[in-house]
């Protein structure tokens, strides 16, 4: 493993200590830290304004890449999953997703992911361990570059969400510090209100979050409008129970701005926690909370082996949803994209060797060919 650091997890600031220390002028921090950022490029080589001596230097004692792209899979609907691996030959999965306005990229901020919900194959690989900062930026680094070459603009923005593998709350100072990094106008400039933070609801950290000044948007992972069936699919609620839950998110609701909003994720199960009943009760639970700037966003569970579930239909998808708004509640349902190569919410479990594989050496060439539709293989 590398022993060399990473200077793409560094602050301006660390980045400003690290040039004096090795005698260099403080000027050198603002070039590398825009070489790495807003250049994004991933070698100092390529830092050509660098005098050719202070690049030599650097690569003594720093790197700016440490991920491996060990696969890149391309879906049928243009979501790109892109499997890395750390030093330390850990998993590290990041989603592309296009849409016609403005394309998302949805990063990890572990290696696997320690909560055992019921219905999610991350859940499977347990946690591997917690991603550092310079792993979370450079994830976004690797995949812009992937979808428009080195340092280009990207045409439309992009959004981010930490809806990757992982609970970003146990992993909360490395993503707050990646995202510092991400929004500085002179590197990536992606701005918290382009960015999403989703977690199953590790209640004391919505609580440290609600409070900082320039914060993401929140959603929180609810699934079931009470204890008995979240305690079943989310063993986090018997830490942290849904009467605990929403009262962090109601003290959370009382700190967002005018016309902001901030989400309940729903994953709908097939006959488990999508019945009218269900929606009734948790139409009841917004209003007893008196939540009045959540929007619901239900997910139609993305089944693969070995998960037990499977989603409902889509006609009961829609009465879910009718019931919520007539209820007053807002709810939109979120369509899967990536699901073919198990790049889609609750399927990022390093799954690899499927017959999509553009391999490492052929990633570069910027193909925006879709693969055949084949039936993904295990
Ligand atoms: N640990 C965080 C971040 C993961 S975000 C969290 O739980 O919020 C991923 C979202 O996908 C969560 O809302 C999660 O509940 C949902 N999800 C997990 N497995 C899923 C599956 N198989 N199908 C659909 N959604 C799933």
């Amino acid at each position: 493993m590398s022993e060399k650091l990473h200077l793409t997890g560094f602050s301006k600031t660390e980045l400003a200590e690290f040039a004096e220390k090795i005698g260099e002028p403080k000027y050198r921090a603002k070039q590398i830290f825009k070489g790495l950022h807003e250049r994004r490029l991933l070698s100092f080589d390529e830092m050509t304004d660098l005098p050719k001596a202070f690049r030599e230097k650097l690569n003594e004692t720093a790197v700016a890449s440490i991920l491996k792209v060990e696969s890149r899979y391309v879906s049928e609907d243009g979501t790109r999953r892109f499997l890395m691996k750390t030093p330390d030959n850990f998993p590290v999965e990041t989603v592309f997703i296009p849409t016609e306005n403005r394309d998302t990229i949805c990063f990890s901020s572990q290696s696997g992911c320690p909560l055992k919900c019921d219905f999610c194959l991350t859940a499977k690989l347990g946690l591997l361990r917690n991603l550092t900062a310079g792993e979370i930026v450079e994830q976004i680094i690797i995949v812009l570059n992937d979808v428009y070459g080195t340092g280009a603009e990207t045409p439309h923005g992009t959004n981010l969400v930490a809806m990757g593998a992982g609970e970003p709350f146990l992993n909360f100072d490395n993503l707050i510090k990646s995202l510092e990094i991400m929004s500085d106008e002179e590197g990536l400039f992606i701005v918290p209100n382009r960015v999403t933070v989703s977690t199953a609801g590790i209640v004391p950290k919505i609580y440290e979050f609600a409070k900082l000044e320039k914060r993401p948007n929140l959603a929180i992972s609810l699934s079931a409008p009470n204890d008995e069936l979240r305690d079943k699919l989310m063993p986090i609620n018997k830490r942290w129970n849904v009467e605990e839950l929403l009262a962090a998110a109601k003290e959370f609701e009382k700190t967002l701005r005018r016309g902001e909003r901030f989400t309940f994720e729903y994953v709908l199960l097939g006959g488990v926690n999508d019945s009218e009943a269900h929606a009734r009760a948790l139409a009841n639970l917004v209003h007893k909370y008196e939540l009045q700037k959540v929007k619901i966003n239900l997910i139609p569970h993305n089944s693969a082996d070995p998960l037990e579930y499977h989603p409902p239909s889509f006609r009961q998808v829609e009465r879910f949803k009718n019931l919520l708004e007539s209820k007053g509640v807002s709810a939109y349902v979120r369509r899967a994209r990536g699901r073919d190569i198990y790049a889609a919410c609750g399927q990022l479990a390093a799954k690899d060797g499927m017959n999509k594989t553009v391999g490492s050496s052929s990633w570069q060439e910027k193909t925006d060919c879709l693969l055949p539709t084949a039936a993904a293989a295990d």
